[in-house]
């Protein structure tokens, strides 16, 4: 194995990682700043979290008799339902998609199958997908929905059919919903199996680490057991709180992404030599001539940019590059030092 690699994005426009490029007006800064000058940081957090739990319920509109937990970042959540597993467990998803799942699995020496998303539409591979669930019975299938790196929603009925095809848990991973306009959450009361995992990360809430994941209240009890005490710390819990009290604040950021995600990939359908691809998330998944992804990685780089070459990962993904939308400005800065790069190579 080898371990997650984040890039030194040090004097870089950073548009590698999903994040939300904004911050919030003085005014509202100040009043967080108030709110947390109270905080109590010589005692431990509520372990439960009750507050920001029943402000994220609220919020998302759990529907009811379902629980959350919460976890720092998604990413905890992905590790604390795999070691909820017995050893000899199977773990599947698509391929590709958010490598932690693997990643996760294979730590914990679980049997992980990636079945490969169909070439050019990236939707399941429906007759694969089923083959193997029947096959390994598999205890936890991740689906991204939107999935990373590819940007699309698969189609809900495919994820309908393997929720009622599977007896393991299926777990839809909503990390990019606020761009998205799609969601499993209104289903979840309609399956044993089916949970839906969030995180503020893509929000604008990254450096919070807060990722939660819904469902059926005797599973989120079992996984319960596993999770550590005060696993969400107080500022987090304060400070997400404050957030989601202050919905507006994100809205009209969210908008804005959405609205610059349409202009970044007309401007890159403009461009020769490149392929892009339809995107329901903050990113966008774009294709370049054989064997050119590195070169214009490396270009792109050399200007200032930083994003995210997958073409060492191979197979679907390779001359594959992927793109965050960040503000105007950076995302012109990006198109402007991209066509300098493919004028040069075409
Ligand atoms: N799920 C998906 C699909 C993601 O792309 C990511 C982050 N890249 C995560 C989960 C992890 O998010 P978090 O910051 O909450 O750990």
């Amino acid at each position: 194995m080898s371990a997650y690699k984040v890039a030194e994005a040090k004097n870089l426009i950073k548009l590698d990682a999903m994040e939300n490029p904004y911050s919030w007006p003085e005014n509202v800064k100040q009043q967080w700043l108030n709110e947390i000058k109270n905080c109590p940081i010589n005692r431990y957090p509520d372990p439960e979290a009750r507050e920001l739990a029943a402000t994220i319920k609220k919020a998302d509109e759990i529907p009811e008799p379902c629980e959350i937990l919460l976890g720092n970042g998604s990413d905890e959540i992905i590790q604390l339902l795999l070691m909820a597993l017995p050893a000899d467990a199977h773990v599947l998803a698509p391929s590709p998609s958010f490598v932690m799942y693997q990643q996760v699995a294979l730590s914990l020496g679980l049997t992980y199958h990636a079945v490969p998303l169909q070439a050019n539409s990236f939707e399941l591979d429906m007759p694969a997908m089923l083959d193997l669930i029947k096959l390994h019975q598999p205890s936890v299938i991740f689906l991204a929905y939107p999935n990373n790196p590819t940007g699309n929603l698969f189609n809900p009925t495919d994820i309908e059919h393997i929720t009622n095809a599977s007896s393991g848990l299926v777990i839809v991973d909503e990390a990019y919903a606020p761009f998205a306009n799609a969601s499993f959450i209104s289903q979840l009361s309609e399956y044993d199996n089916l949970l839906v995992m969030r995180t503020v990360s893509k929000l604008g809430l990254a450096g919070l680490r807060l990722g939660y994941i819904a469902g059926h209240r005797s599973i989120i009890e079992q996984l319960n057991k596993i999770r550590l005490p005060y696993n969400i710390n107080s500022l987090t819990q304060l400070t997400t709180k404050f957030a989601l009290d202050n919905p507006e604040l994100f809205q009209k950021q969210t908008r804005q992404i959405c609205l610059d995600r349409a202009l970044v990939a007309e401007q890159l359908n403009k461009l020769p030599g490149i392929r892009v691809f339809k995107s329901s998330a903050n990113f966008i998944l774009f294709k370049t001539k054989n064997n050119q992804a590195t070169h214009i990685f490396e270009q792109l780089k050399k200007r200032g940019i930083l994003i995210k070459n997958l073409s060492t990962q191979g197979g679907l993904l390779s001359d594959s590059l992927r793109v965050t939308i960040g503000t105007p400005q950076e995302n012109q800065a990006f198109i402007t030092a991209l066509s300098e790069t493919t004028v040069t190579l075409s």
